[in-house]
């Protein structure tokens, strides 16, 4: 356990399809002045170096977010695509490229003073980094990092104060159960507070509990009758590679997916526009290719 470490695919293609959506989950709910509470269940170190040595190694970036910087001067992006570029450029100097941020400083570089941060982390060294990171924002209140399992965030957040919330829930799944545990996580999320976001990021690879989870998110979320969004990104294909593995020198990750319940009803144009850009630019087979259903 806790071998995953997020520093070997910190930009790589699944990031640019969860943050990409993050961002612009977050660009609609932070227009309502009522304060929003963000809970991150598995926030990672925060802030990462696309030229450490973890980066170098796996190449993840080198296929993913380099790959939108090097095509920016060559043709225009989609908004989210770009809105997402700025987003990364606004923790770098000017032109350069080496700090790549996670969930949890994207989030808080979006959210407002009113609004709310719940950062959760359980490896060791993460959780340091991540809490040394946090520290320099001098941000107070606003954020909170957790050493707990991000799975018990339900009961100790939901329902918020303010009755506004986005939840991205974003394991390793390094092992089996936590995918029944997002499943759980979500219907009780339902169940105590049915109004809040919840996003779930998943890896789509051959094993029958990454492909039962969107079908049981999907369940879950047409029983409590709300809307819900499910996108995929694939950018290569996936019969090589065994499940997902947790070194430096993996296969590499071919495809994954994000669903979200409640998503606010602007998401599904956004990613319209974008999705197909990413296949463009981040597909290295012909196999690349991306799906974007909803309903309600
Ligand atoms: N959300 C981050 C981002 O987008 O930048 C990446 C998170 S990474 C995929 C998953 C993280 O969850 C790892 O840093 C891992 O140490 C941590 N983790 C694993 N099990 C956990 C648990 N039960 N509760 C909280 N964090 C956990």
């Amino acid at each position: 356990m806790f071998s995953y470490r997020h520093a070997f695919h910190a930009g790589n293609h699944a990031d640019v399809l969860k943050h990409t959506t993050l961002i612009a989950m977050l660009r609609h709910l932070t227009q309502k002045e009522t304060a929003l509470t963000a809970i991150d269940t598995h926030a990672g170190a925060g802030l990462y170096r696309l030229d450490s040595e973890f980066a170098e190694t796996s190449g993840e970036a080198a296929e993913g977010i380099q790959r939108l910087v090097g095509s920016m001067a060559a043709q225009p992006l989609a908004p989210a695509l770009q809105d997402y570029l700025e987003v990364v450029a606004g923790f770098n100097s000017k032109g350069q490229w080496r700090v790549y941020p996670g969930s949890p400083f994207i989030m808080q570089r979006l959210l407002r003073e009113q609004d709310r941060l719940k950062l959760y982390e359980m490896h060791p060294t993460d959780a340091r980094t991540l809490d040394a990171n946090v520290a320099q924002l001098e941000a107070g209140r606003q954020v909170a990092v957790l050493r707990e399992d991000g799975f018990g965030c339900v009961t100790k957040f939901l329902p918020p104060p303010s009755r506004r919330a986005l939840l991205l829930c974003d394991p390793s799944y390094e092992i089996k159960s936590d995918y029944a545990r997002v499943a759980a996580l979500v219907a009780e999320a339902l169940k105590r507070f049915a109004t809040g976001t919840y996003a779930v990021w998943y890896p789509i690879i051959p094993r029958p509990e990454a492909h039962e989870l969107p079908r049981r998110l999907k369940t879950l979320a047409t029983k409590a009758s709300k809307p819900w969004l499910h996108a995929t990104l694939t950018v290569k294909s996936g019969k090589q590679p065994a499940p997902l593995q947790t070194d430096a020198k993996r296969p590499g990750l071919p495809a994954s997916g994000m669903f979200i319940v409640n998503p606010p009803h602007t998401l599904k144009a956004t990613l319209q526009a974008a999705l197909p850009q990413m296949v463009e630019l981040l597909g290295q087979d012909r196999n690349a290719g991306y799906t974007l259903d909803s309903a309600g």
